[in-house]
């Protein structure tokens, strides 16, 4: 039987302490251990896609006087960092995986080759993204919804660092905020939800590409969302 496609997103702070920055490897191991569990499912082809804001974000950098590029390339090299400490959390699992970066340290992790991609998930490797697209001004939402587009995925999940879906406003600061169940992806665009980046909400929408939006700090959710249990909001276009 053929298997489903989809691109895991997880952002750089879920890797973190509890200050928000650095490596914290025993919450990079739960992240493993969910991983781990929605691969077991057998169905699904996995691709992941780290974040790097736990170590350095280019544009707050680029705010101190930092020159944007330069500090971008700073941020990419960081998701490198985490692609690294998941890989390593992942195979103490006993998940085989590959780490592919679009920047190239050979030394460390094979470049990026649309091709070798398709190849890993065919003989059933957890394929992890780091280095983003490898282009400063972009961002691993970004590199998400480009991964997903070339390799064919079905559906990106969004696994998010402690909210469970997209609010019509901030639930921190509004108790009446309301979770959308369901979105289409012109809606998050007009409406300017915020959910991931105009530019990779803009290719998910023009790919078809379908967003599972949900808290990946519940235990379970990345199988959970893949089971197609109602854990956060999907945007999908099919409304339309
Ligand atoms: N980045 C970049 N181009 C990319 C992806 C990432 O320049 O294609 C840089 C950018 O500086 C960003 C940092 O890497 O701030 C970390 O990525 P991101 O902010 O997307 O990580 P997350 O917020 O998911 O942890």
């Amino acid at each position: 039987m053929a298997k489903t496609r989809v691109m895991i997103k997880v952002s750089g702070e879920a890797f973190a302490g509890e200050n928000g920055m650095g490596i914290n490897p025993s919450v990079v191991k739960k992240i493993a251990k969910e991983l781990k569990d929605a691969y077991e499912i057998g169905t699904y082809e996995i691709g992941v896609i780290v974040g790097g804001g736990n170590i350095f974000r280019g544009k707050q950098a680029s705010e101190m006087g930092i020159e944007r590029s330069s500090a971008d390339y700073m941020g990419m090299i960081g998701t490198i960092v985490n692609a690294l400490a998941l890989q390593n959390s992942l195979e103490s699992y006993g998940v085989n995986t590959r780490v592919m970066t679009s920047l190239n340290i050979p030394q460390v992790a094979e470049p990026y080759i649309r091709r070798k991609a398709l190849s890993h998930f065919e003989k059933g490797r957890v394929v992890i993204f780091g280095g983003g697209t490898g282009n400063p001004y972009f961002s691993t939402d970004t590199t998400a919804a480009l991964r997903a587009a070339e390799l064919g995925a079905e559906m990106i999940l969004m696994a998010k660092n402690g909210t469970d879906g997209v609010y019509d406003k901030d639930p921190r600061k509004n108790v009446d905020a309301k979770r959308f169940k369901e979105l289409t992806h012109k809606e998050i665009l007009e409406k300017r939800l915020h959910v991931m980046d105009s530019t990779a909400a803009a290719l998910c929408l023009d790919n078809k590409i379908k967003i599972y939006v949900f808290d990946l700090n519940v235990e379970g959710n990345i199988k959970n969302a893949l089971l197609g249990k109602s854990i956060g909001t999907l945007i999908n276009n099919d409304k339309e």
